[in-house]
C-alpha cells in the first residue's frame, strides 16, 4: 500500500481572495491541502480595504461585523488576532431614524417600538395583535415589505423597516425576497408565528445558554487585518495576484474531476495549471463571465446578469468637532425613502470605533446610491458631496467643508435577494452538478453579510475536502 503524505495530495484552487475565499484557502491549509489561491487585483481581501492617513481610519468597503458566529471567532483566536479586537462603543447602542426631517431614536427593542414616537397608535394597537399570530405555512415567497405589513402595517414598513434594508441591502424592500433576504426572520415566523414572540423566544435561549447579546466589532487596525493574517497565514507562494481567472476545463474523468485553470499574468501571457478541486469564491458579475466546460464558448453562470446589484458611493468626511452641531452619540442614522434624501444613511464612524479620528475631530461615513439613487453611485466626489452636503446640515448641523475627504464607489456591488431569486440558486447548483470537483459560494449564494461570507467560506473548503 502507497501512503501519500495529505500535503502531496493535488492541489485545490480557490478564485477569488475577497473574505470568502481567504477563509476558504486558509481553512484547506489548515487541514494538510495544497491550495493555491488566484486573485484577479493586485491585494486581497475583496471589498474590504482600510486606510489610515493623517491621523484617520477610513474604511473604503465594509465598516464592521457582527460577531456570534462561533467559527468566525475561532478563525479570529486561530490567526492570533484575538487583542486587536475592538468592539463598538457603548455610544454606538444609539441608532437613528429620519421621520418628517427630524432625527428620532430608532426602536431596538419591542418594548422601545411601543413607547416610539415614530410610530401611531394604530400601529402599537397592531404590534400587539402580532404577538397573536400562530405558525402558518406559506405556499409562496413574497417581497419582505408585504410580509412586514402583514405582521406590523405600513407605517412600520415605510418608517423602519425601508431604511433598515437600505443599510444592509442599499436596495427595495418591495423587491427583496423575504424568503432570501432574511432567512432567520422567515424561519421565526414558520417557528412561532409571531416575529415579535419569536424576537423575546431567541433573547431567552441566549440567556439560558449564557451567551452574551452579540456585538458589533473589528479591529483596532480596521478590518483588512482580517484578510491581512488570513493571506499571511497561508504558505509563500500560495496566493497569485494579478491573476483573473478566465476559463476552467474539466481535465479529470469519472470519479476523478480534475480542472485545468486559466489565467492571462501580468505581462498578458496566459497560463494554465491543472487542480483536482477549484472553488469560485466570486461575486455573480464575475461568475458570469468565466467560460466553465470543455466548450470555451460555454458560459453556464451568464444567467446570474439579471440578478440585480446595488451600486453605492461613500463618502468619509473628517470635520473639526466644532463643525458638527450634533452628539453624534450613535452607530448612524438611516434615512427612509419616503424622506426623499440622497443620502442612504451616515455611519458615525468616529463614535462607533474609539481612535478613529484624530483628537478634537470627528469622522462621518456617508453612504448614497443604492437601489434608490443608482444616479448618485456615478457622481465624481466633489459632485457628490455637493449633493448630500444640504442633508448633512440639516440633520446633523455640519457646518463647512470637510477637511479630510475619502471617496469610494462600489459599482454592482450588493447584490438583491430579489423575488425569484431560487432561479439563481438554481443556476449554481446546476452547474456544481454538472460539473463535479466545482464548488461555488459567496455573497451571490450564502449572505451578504462579512459573517456569512466567512462562513460561505469554511463550508466550501469542508466540500472540497470531502468531495
Ligand atoms: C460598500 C459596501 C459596504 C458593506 N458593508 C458591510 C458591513 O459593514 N458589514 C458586513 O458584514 N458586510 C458589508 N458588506 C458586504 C460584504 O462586505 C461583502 O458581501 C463581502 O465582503 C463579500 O466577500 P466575497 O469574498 O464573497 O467577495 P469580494 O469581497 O467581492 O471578493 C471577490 C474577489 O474576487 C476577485 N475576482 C473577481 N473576478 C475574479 C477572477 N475572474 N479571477 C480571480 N479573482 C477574481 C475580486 O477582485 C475580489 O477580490 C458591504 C459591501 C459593500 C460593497
Amino acid at each position: 500500500m502507497i501512503f501519500v503524505a495529505k500535503s502531496e495530495l493535488p492541489s485545490i484552487a480557490v478564485v477569488g481572495a475577497g473574505l470568502t475565499g481567504l477563509t476558504a484557502a486558509h481553512r484547506l491549509h489548515t487541514a494538510g491541502r495544497r491550495v493555491r489561491l488566484f486573485e484577479a487585483s493586485g491585494r486581497v481581501g475583496g471589498v474590504i480595504q482600510t486606510e489610515r492617513a493623517e491621523g484617520w481610519l477610513v474604511e473604503a468597503g465594509p465598516n464592521s461585523l457582527r460577531g456570534g458566529l462561533p467559527e468566525l471567532t475561532r478563525l479570529i483566536a486561530e490567526l492570533g488576532l484575538t487583542g486587536t479586537v475592538v468592539t463598538a462603543e457603548p455610544a454606538a447602542k444609539n441608532r437613528y431614524l429620519v421621520h418628517r426631517g427630524q432625527l428620532v431614536a430608532a426602536p431596538g427593542s419591542p418594548q422601545a417600538l411601543l413607547s416610539s414616537p415614530l410610530l401611531s397608535f394604530g400601529t402599537k394597537a397592531r404590534l400587539a395583535a402580532e404577538l397573536l399570530r400562530r405558525p402558518q405555512p406559506r405556499a409562496a415567497d413574497l417581497s419582505l415589505a408585504a410580509f412586514a405589513r402583514e405582521h406590523f402595517g405600513s407605517e412600520l414598513v415605510e418608517r423602519a423597516l425601508d431604511p433598515f434594508v437600505s443599510g444592509v441591502f442599499a436596495g427595495d424592500a418591495e423587491k427583496l425576497s423575504a424568503r432570501h433576504a432574511f432567512p432567520v426572520i422567515w424561519e421565526m415566523e414558520q417557528k412561532h408565528g409571531s416575529l415579535l414572540r419569536a424576537q423575546a423566544a431567541a433573547a431567552r435561549e441566549r440567556r439560558a445558554e449564557g451567551r452574551p447579546p452579540s456585538q458589533i466589532f473589528s479591529f483596532a487596525d480596521g478590518l483588512a487585518s482580517l484578510p491581512r493574517a488570513l493571506s499571511a497565514a497561508l504558505p509563500t507562494g500560495c496566493v497569485e495576484l494579478n491573476a483573473a481567472i478566465t476559463r476552467l476545463t474539466p481535465t479529470g474523468s469519472g470519479s476523478t474531476p480534475g480542472w485545468q485553470l486559466t489565467w492571462t499574468n501580468p505581462a498578458g501571457v496566459a497560463q494554465t495549471d491543472e487542480f483536482a478541486r477549484v472553488i469560485l469564491a466570486l461575486p455573480a458579475p464575475a461568475l458570469v463571465k468565466l467560460a466553465i466546460g470543455a466548450d470555451a464558448a460555454a458560459r453556464p453562470l451568464s444567467t446570474l446578469v439579471e440578478m440585480e446589484h446595488a451600486s453605492v458611493a461613500s463618502l468619509y468626511l473628517g470635520f473639526r468637532r466644532d463643525q458638527v452641531a450634533h452628539p453624534l452619540d450613535g452607530f448612524g442614522l438611516l434615512i427612509p425613502s419616503a424622506e426623499k434624501r440622497a443620502v442612504l444613511g451616515v455611519i458615525f464612524s468616529s463614535t462607533l470605533f474609539a481612535g478613529r479620528a484624530p483628537e478634537g475631530h470627528v469622522a462621518l461615513t456617508v453612504m448614497t446610491g443604492g437601489t434608490r439613487r443608482p444616479d448618485l453611485a456615478a457622481l465624481a466626489p466633489d459632485a457628490l458631496l455637493a449633493a448630500v452636503q444640504s442633508d448633512l446640515a440639516m440633520l446633523l448641523g455640519v457646518r463647512g467643508e470637510p477637511m479630510f475627504l475619502r471617496h469610494h464607489a462600489w459599482q454592482r456591488a450588493i447584490p438583491q435577494y430579489n423575488l425569484g431569486h431560487e432561479r439563481f440558486l438554481g443556476a449554481i447548483t446546476r452547474c456544481e452538478t454538472d460539473h463535479p470537483g466545482l464548488f461555488i459560494g459567496g455573497q451571490a449564494r450564502d449572505g451578504i453579510g462579512l459573517p456569512d461570507c466567512a462562513a460561505a467560506g469554511l463550508r466550501l473548503a469542508d466540500k472540497a475536502l470531502a468531495g
